[in-house]
């Protein structure tokens, strides 16, 4: 679970390290007046799950409160990364004489914490981490002793020459491992770790993403998800028992089982299609679960053809095709749809769709191809 600016940098500040007391807003108005409250210059930052916000035009510094709202007004709606804007930060601009940068995830294949440091922060890490890699320094962290004090000083005084300088990066480098570690993070990064022009250094952005694994043990941080659209659309899905994941494809695919579904989806690819989501109605599939699983697909813009694949173990065929043709009396679509039905009572199943007017192939190749034919055709069956 990705947080966003304003929510990483409240738990940075629980956890001592300095960053800008800012207000978050939701409108233009509200942007004013925070700037007024908080004095200018301010920055206005919008609030996404994603960086290169910066370089998009997500973040706008403001000399006045009219000026704030301006940037506000611009920002809002505005689409980073597929994701619109519905909030900003107003943070108080602070004038920079050098960007850094911290961050803590996990390595993979060590299987430890490690921290990661550079004097190249800002805009441009990604550049630096793929042009320049000797640019940044490792320091592996023991799980258990945690980042120790003088790891943590040995790597700012690389960063800083200045001892007090790299005594205050070294006390904020501890500080966000307590902080990585307290909420069960798998990244807690800070970019740019900010010298200011006084010499102080404070977080100017902050990134936290949670794990989530360890979620059921922050009920207080659960309470922090806000979620997308699609994420919005795939907790809708497991309320209703389904496992949804809404990908870009033109494919609906709606399958029994998670391996069958990533099946489904590998078959796809590999004729040439692209599948439009996973969904998984579970083992044994009740008529509601289809028709609800049915309304995700159609809902999907990008949908251009549905490809319904039951493979009846537990889950019976009859079961399956009694809701699918619930669920075609309840909701109009033009698009073309295309059955592989297999296994418990199939005979049952098909004399069901068949009625319908729906043929039902046994044979998901089959099945596959003429999903993708029908979709190439633009959706029209
Ligand atoms: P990101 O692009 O999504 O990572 O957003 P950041 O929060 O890192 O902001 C991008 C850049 O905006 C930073 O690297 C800074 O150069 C600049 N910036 C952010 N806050 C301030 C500020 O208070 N004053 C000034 N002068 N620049 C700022
Ligand atoms: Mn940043």
């Amino acid at each position: 679970m990705k947080l966003e600016e304003f929510q990483a940098k409240k738990l940075f500040r629980e956890h001592g390290i300095p960053t800008p007391a800012g207000i978050m807003v939701t409108s233009a108005s509200e942007a004013e007046s925070a700037a007024q409250e908080i004095g200018c210059p301010v920055v206005i930052k919008a609030q996404v799950q994603a960086g290169g916000r910066g370089k998009a035009g997500g973040v706008k510094l403001a000399e006045t409160p009219a000026e704030a709202r301006r940037a506000a007004d611009a920002i809002l709606g505005m689409t980073i990364k597929d994701l619109v804007v519905q909030r900003v930060l107003v943070d108080p601009a602070v004038s920079i004489a050098g960007e850094y940068y911290i961050g803590i995830t996990i390595d993979r294949r060590k299987k430890i914490p490690v921290m990661m440091a550079s004097a190249s922060g800002g805009v441009d890490i990604e550049k630096v981490a793929a042009d320049s890699p000797e640019k940044i320094i490792f320091q592996d962290i023991d799980p258990e002793r945690g980042l120790r004090s003088f790891e943590a000083k040995q790597v700012a005084f690389q960063l800083f020459d200045d001892k007090k300088k790299a005594l205050a990066t070294a006390s904020i480098m501890v500080k966000l491992w307590k902080c990585f570690r307290n909420v069960d993070a798998s990244l807690a990064e800070i970019n740019p770790l900010a010298e200011l022009s006084d010499g102080s250094i404070l977080a100017l952005d902050a990134k936290i993403v949670l794990d989530e694994n360890a979620m059921y043990k922050h009920l207080e941080l659960e309470e922090l998800r806000l979620p997308t659209p699609s994420e919005e659309k795939e907790l809708e899905a497991s309320r209703h028992g389904l496992s949804y994941v809404q990908l870009d494809g033109e494919i609906g695919c709606m399958v029994n089982g998670a391996g069958l579904a990533m099946a489904t989806m590998d078959i796809i690819k590999h004729l040439g299609g692209t599948p439009a989501n996973f969904l998984d109605i579970g083992g044994s599939s009740s008529p509601e679960k289809v028709v609800h699983a049915m309304e995700l697909l159609v809902s999907d813009e990008n949908v251009k053809a549905i490809f319904i694949n039951v493979f009846g173990g537990i889950t019976r065929c009859d079961d399956v095709a009694n809701g699918l043709v619930k669920a075609l009396e309840q909701i109009k679509t033009n698009l073309p749809l295309v059955v592989r039905l297999t296994g418990t009572n199939e005979e049952e199943g098909r004399r069901i769709l068949s009625d319908f007017g729906i043929s039902a192939t046994g044979d998901m190749t089959r099945g596959a191809l003429e999903a993708i034919s029908l979709a190439a055709k633009g959706g029209v069956s």
